[in-house]
């Protein structure tokens, strides 16, 4: 059998945190690892969603064999309702809890008949034409994650997904240490590996610790405990659960991700809810306060969640009352502080006790600090590191810190998204580089918001937009009526006449000595156009669209 390269293809999540995406080639064959989503940020208005630009793959779709999911959290899922189709179905290969979490979302887009979900579980072995594929179970802080070690002809491959290493953690499962040690001592030749909490030294704490913050929160709360965090986040979940068993307190859900959640990992056995103490949202009224715990969405304090809206006397079922303690159990998504900081303020305002991760225990991360980084690439001693899942700060103290433990320099290959990394048993480069970057989702529409629409969307919150409405002669070329101008977000026209009139003025000055371009309206527009953006500017120091709206008569 002769032998090819190994080209690794990020699409998403190096050089940010989100939207992860890794393509595998070998030959003819694509494997992909993940497809996540991400959320859009500040200058993204009215953008959903951002998910990986998948062209690249699309005259390739006959040659994927497969997409492997290493765990069920949005950064490696979300955009499955929009790459599945993208790419004719490729079938998946998912855990038990990942597939769970899997259905959850593609059952909201009514694409679960079409979707292919192959159930895997660690120490399984998949073969992809010359190729297999072998699941390894990690730590995270959802159950159930798992790194890949994809066996190709010239050497292992380990994308480690998203990892801790906890000794204790609630499903009682740790990490395949002997498997990791296993594909060591057998010989790794890339290292695909989590960088998100690099910056951090030590050991990430066992999410064990939570349990202590919470059985003291739950020991003096005298009234409700409201408990938000990620819908995913099933591990906190079961911790809850665990505590609110202790101090014989029932359980509601409330936010619709946080019950399908919940209930898909009960039926699936990932979630163990002692008989009686799940009730429903309605019923919470029929319980003393001090016997309720409700389990929420909205710790990234997402406007429509159900945290937010609790937080601004706005929800159904949930109003903060006298005595209700609340625990914010995530941290902010970089981005997200602003909104978490401006829930918690109303949470505060309407009475409420809040305790949040800058001053309480209530939250440990799923990802492995600088002491598990080191131990994972101890455990696999790969020839060459390519960091991944990160902001490329983080790939690169990644990068360094693989160079502390003696791997060279050049075997360590800080790559981006769009990078052709190119393996062979002697190098590993970038050697090409595809079209990759941020498809936004709005609404209904997937990639038809560009950059010219968001650079509107920009100006128009910025310094909004004045029209200005005229009728003009066909044949002369001179107006006849108007110009009639409306500002939206610009000034208030109310308190702006003059301004407004001069404006005016300042539109119809355009039109002397126009006669030889009459009819050529996007000369006129332009005409009229630069000039008063110029005056606007001049006047108010702020640049407002500008939209000269011309009829001829
Ligand atoms: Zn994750
Ligand atoms: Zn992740």
């Amino acid at each position: 059998m002769t032998t090819e390269n190994v080209r690794l293809i990020p699409l998403g999540g190096l050089g940010e945190v989100g939207k992860n995406m890794m393509v595998v080639e070998y030959g003819d064959d694509i494997m992909i690892i993940d497809s996540g989503s991400m959320f859009p940020d500040d200058e993204m208005f009215g953008v959903d969603l951002v998910i990986p630009d998948t062209s690249y793959l699309h005259d390739k779709k006959h040659h994927i064999r497969g997409i492997f999911i290493t765990h069920g959290h949005e950064d490696h899922i979300g955009s499955l309702p929009y790459t599945l189709p993208a790419l004719d179905f490729p079938p998946i290969y998912a855990t038990r809890m990942t597939q769970g979490l899997i259905q959850v979302k593609l059952k909201e887009h009514k694409l679960l008949e079409k979707a292919v979900i192959n159930v895997v579980t660690s120490g399984d072995r998949i073969t992809i034409g010359d190729c297999v594929v072998e699941i390894v179970r990690v730590n995270h802080s959802v159950p159930d994650a798992t790194a890949l070690a994809i066996h190709t002809p010239i050497g292992t491959i380990v994308h480690t997904g998203d990892y801790k290493f906890d000794h204790t953690p609630t499903d009682g499962r740790p990490a395949d240490f002997g498997t990791l040690a296993r594909l060591g001592n057998e010989g790794v030749l890339v290292m695909l590996g989590d960088s998100t909490r690099v910056e951090t030294p030590g050991y990430t704490p066992s999410e064990r610790v939570i349990i202590d913050s919470f059985d003291k929160i739950f020991a003096n709360a005298p009234g409700r405990i409201i408990i938000a965090t990620f819908a995913s986040l099933l591990s906190r979940v079961q911790q809850v659960v665990h505590t609110a068993e202790r101090y014989e307190r029932v359980v509601a859900l409330v936010g619709r991700s946080m019950i399908n959640n919940v209930q898909m990992a009960i039926e699936l056995g990932y979630l163990n809810f002692p008989k009686g103490m799940l009730i429903r949202a309605e019923d919470i009224n029929k319980f003393p306060a001090e016997r309720v715990v409700i389990i929420c969405t909205g710790s990234q304090g997402e406007p429509t969640s159900a945290l937010t809206r609790i937080a601004n006397q706005d929800h159904r079922q949930v109003r903060i009352q006298h005595g209700d303690t609340v625990i914010l159990s995530a941290t902010p998504v970089p981005g997200n502080e602003k909104m978490v900081n401006r829930t918690i303020n109303n949470l505060f305002r309407q009475g409420a006790e809040v305790l949040y991760q800058s001053i309480a225990n209530v939250h440990v991360s799923g990802h492995a600090a600088q002491e598990e980084l080191k131990l994972m690439i101890n455990l696999l001693r790969p020839t060459y590191v390519m960091p991944i899942h990160g902001e490329y700060r983080q790939l690169i103290l990644h990068a360094k810190l693989a160079y502390s433990l003696g791997i060279p320099e050049d075997h360590i290959v800080i790559g981006e998204d769009g990078d052709i990394v190119t393996v062979s048993p002697e190098s590993i480069q970038v050697t090409d580089h595809v079209a990759c970057g941020n498809v936004f989702v709005d609404g209904l529409g997937v990639g038809d918001i560009g950059q010219i629409v968001l650079r509107d969307r920009q100006v128009l919150a910025q310094d909004g937009i004045l029209m200005a409405v005229l009728t003009v002669d066909k044949e002369t070329g001179q107006p006849l009526a108007g110009p009639d101008i409306v500002s939206r977000g610009f000034v208030y026209m109310r308190d702006s006449e003059e301004l407004l009139e001069s404006a005016r003025e300042r539109i119809l000055e355009s039109f002397i000595g126009l006669n030889g371009h009459a009819s050529d309206w996007s000369f006129v527009k332009d005409k009229i156009r630069h000039p008063l953006s110029e005056f606007l500017y001049e006047k108010t120091h702020r640049r407002p669209m500008i939209l000269p709206v011309v009829m001829e008569v």
